[in-house]
């Protein structure tokens, strides 16, 4: 089974993800987390490439390589997983891209995203896509608060987050994979409303 965790920066994926990896684990349920860009050597080299702040990249560049690293995450780890009836946990997928680089950065066609997508996975869909939808400016207050290092794709200011928001809530509404959850409710409402549906895809 593969769930994915979807959102803008700062919307609690990273505490979700735990929480539901601590629970699978509890029911001795075989898991496993990888994150994107990440989750192999090679994609970890792609990833410090695309999150360092002092490189300068055109947007088909930073759409290649992030779908580059996925590549290699889905042929090495996912594909390989899946076969072992691990649950994968994905800290973000292909809808990211969408997201960010087709509607965020805004100058890359979306239905030839869509086709990259499909060749970067092998065309593999996650069972469930958990999309913790928050507004910018707490999004943007959150992450203030958590680090003060900023990423390049950070850099980019709230209009650009604005966008990626409305990418993420235009896949929810047009794909029924998608789980939309309030992200500004507590982290043990939203696991409880997670949990629901694990358990019951599951079971
Ligand atoms: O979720 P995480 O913080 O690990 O993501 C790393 C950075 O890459 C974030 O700033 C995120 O917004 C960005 N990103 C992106 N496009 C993607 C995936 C992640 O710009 N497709
Ligand atoms: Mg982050």
């Amino acid at each position: 089974m593969l769930i994915s965790f979807e959102g803008i920066d700062g919307c609690g994926k990273t505490t979700q993800i735990m929480l539901l990896k601590e629970r699978l684990i509890r029911e001795r349920i075989p898991v496993e987390v990888l994150r994107e860009p990440g989750g192999t050597e090679l994609s970890e080299m792609i990833r410090s490439l695309l999150l360092n702040p002092d490189v300068q990249m055109n947007p088909v560049t930073e759409l290649l390589l992030f779908s580059a690293a996925r590549a290699e995450l889905v042929a090495e780890r996912v594909q390989p997983l899946l076969q072992q009836k691990v649950i994968v946990i994905l800290d973000r997928f292909y809808d990211s891209t969408v997201a960010y680089q087709g509607f965020g950065r805004g100058s890359l066609p979306i239905k030839e995203i869509h086709h990259l997508n499909k060749i970067a996975s092998q065309n593999i869909e996650p069972d469930a896509t958990f999309f913790l939808d928050l507004d910018v400016d707490t999004a943007l207050q959150r992450r203030m608060s958590q680090s003060g290092a900023h990423d390049r794709m950070e850099l980019a200011g709230g209009p650009f987050y604005e966008r990626v928001r409305d990418g993420f809530l235009y896949l929810s509404k047009t794909h029924p994979r998608f789980v939309k959850l309030d992200a500004n409710l507590p982290a043990e409402t939203i696991h409880h409303q997670i949990w629901q549906r694990v358990s019951g895809m599951i079971h």
